[in-house]
């Protein structure tokens, strides 16, 4: 009998609209400097009024839609009390009671591959509060804050999911499939280490023997696709151990920990904030009628899982091949480009999970134009340049955009069918290693590669490896 893992995630998703979500200043804080992108209503000045932002409410209509919500006609903003300074109005609004959206679900994949669904419990809208930076040496006393407000009022969506994900890599994998959807949609950037996508981890574990649970805690700051995992790793075992020495942790709020790749005790249950909410009196309710709903559902982009079917369909992808191509708008954008050129859909993918996914650096787009993807394929089909010889130039075209015609030109790499030259370094392999050819004629053929190997070190990768091949067969049997 074993233990059970069972996990639900609350995620907060930054949007990204121009304006902030109850006023008009910027919600670009990354570039700008501290505390100018601010306003009497994001800092909360007396008798100064909040206004909805439209496309806030679109951006988190088409995300809880793309999640297979119910979007409620009738929601509504509330007050969540609490002091913290980079909260100038002493509360922030949200939707407590009756929020944007609900009932909806994600599918991943779970730990054997398999389709699972996970469901999303609801999905409300708030504002993002400012940044505090503590300053300062905690031993001479001499520590400082600042407080920059200029995230104050970006508007946010928190998703909250039903305890549905069994393992930490499912989270995960819910997370990534979260990312990869929000920027499908184009409604946020889902960058996890810049924050625009943040998530609290909930976990507990069953006693499989017992049927206990124990009680639950739940992880914050977590800043990585990586840390969600190894965070949730992390606190698997330490609950498992705790029921194993026949405790239990204790409800308790913990921070994931960087520096030592643990988790630390934020605060325990008794601590649990009373949050006061009610209605906020500034806005009215927000109405959405059922064909407001139905038009952004229009607007709603073909999908990450749709794009992978249609690529098994369509171009008859490997199942595993079109989910990775898929993943990625840009990348998939770039695959249909690519086969538009030139056809050959599982060539062009294999190069691209190969290749083209290596190179490619996270936040950045794809370099290499399609045409010159291309071109490369072409050289290889006219056996123009080897295999190996493409992929020595790929990361340096990649990087830098450049026409492999004219690089393998430049460079003499052209793919060398000259006979003569080749049978000459044969010649020579054979002459220099009597031990070896001993072996073939004993019956090791493996020993082929070898003087293979040979002739493309000689000629730096160049010799045409099929016509390599039949020449080193025919004089180890003429040897
Ligand atoms: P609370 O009201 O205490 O905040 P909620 O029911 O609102 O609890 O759930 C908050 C989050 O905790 C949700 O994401 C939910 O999926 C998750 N959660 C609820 N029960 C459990 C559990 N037993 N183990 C792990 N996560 C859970
Ligand atoms: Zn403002
Ligand atoms: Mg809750």
């Amino acid at each position: 009998m074993g233990y059970r893992c069972v996990i639900g995630l609350e995620i907060h998703v930054q949007l990204q609209t121009e304006s902030k979500m109850f006023c008009s200043c910027s919600a670009n804080f990354f570039q700008a400097e501290p505390n100018t992108n601010i306003c009497p209503v994001c800092t909360a000045q007396p008798g100064a009024l909040p206004v909805l932002n439209r496309r806030a409410v679109e951006y988190a209509v088409m995300t809880a839609l793309a999640l297979n919500c119910r979007v409620n006609e009738y929601s509504a903003f509330d007050r969540k009390n609490y002091f913290y300074p980079d909260l100038p109005k002493g509360y922030q609004i949200t939707q407590y009671f009756h929020p944007l959206a609900e009932n909806g679900y994600l599918v991943i994949e779970d730990d054997e591959g398999i389709p699972k669904k996970v469901r999303i419990r609801r999905i409300h809208m708030e504002e993002d509060a400012g940044k505090m930076f503590h300053q300062g040496d905690s031993i001479t006393m001499s520590t400082y804050s600042l407080v920059d407000f200029n995230r104050c009022g970006v508007p946010l969506i928190e998703i909250v999911t039903e305890p549905d994900i069994s393992t930490p890599s499912e989270a995960r994998r819910f997370m990534e499939k979260l990312r990869s959807i929000v920027r499908y949609l184009g409604v946020s950037s889902g960058d996890m280490e810049k924050g625009a996508l943040r998530c609290d981890a909930n976990i507990s574990v069953v006693d499989e023997s017992t049927g206990k649970s124990s009680s639950r805690v739940e992880v914050k700051n977590i800043n990585s696709f990586k840390f969600v995992e190894k965070a949730l790793e992390y606190e698997y075992s330490r609950i498992v151990e705790s029921l194993k020495a026949g405790e239990d942790v204790g409800t308790e709020t913990r921070g994931w920990d960087l520096a030592t790749k643990t988790t630390v005790s934020m605060r325990g249950k008794e601590e649990e904030s009373d949050y006061r909410y009610f209605p906020e009196p500034d806005l009215p309710p927000l109405i959405l009628s059922r064909e407001e709903i139905e038009d952004l559902r229009k607007m709603l982009p073909e999908l990450p899982d749709e794009r992978k079917k249609r690529y098994e369909e369509q171009y008859s992808l490997r199942a595993y091949d079109a989910s990775i191509i898929a993943e990625r708008k840009e990348v998939a954008e770039y695959f249909e480009e690519c086969v538009k050129l030139y056809g050959k859909p599982q060539t062009v993918a294999n190069w691209i999970i190969n290749e083209v996914l290596r190179e490619l650096k996270e936040e950045e787009g794809i370099p290499l134009a399609p045409e010159n993807l291309v071109r490369m394929l072409k050289l290889l089909d006219s056996r123009k340049i080897s295999t190996k010889i493409a992929k020595d130039i790929f990361p340096e075209m990649f990087a830098k955009n450049l026409n492999p015609e004219e690089l393998v030109k430049e460079r003499g790499l052209e793919q060398t069918s000259d006979e003569t030259l080749i049978e000459n370094l044969v010649r020579k392999a054979i002459e220099e290693n009597p031990k070896t050819v001993a072996k073939y004629k004993a019956g090791k053929t493996g020993v082929v590669g070898f003087f293979v190997g040979y002739v493309m070190r000689e000629t730096k990768g160049k010799a045409n490896p099929q016509l390599v091949n039949e020449v080193v067969r025919r004089l180890l049997d003429e040897a």
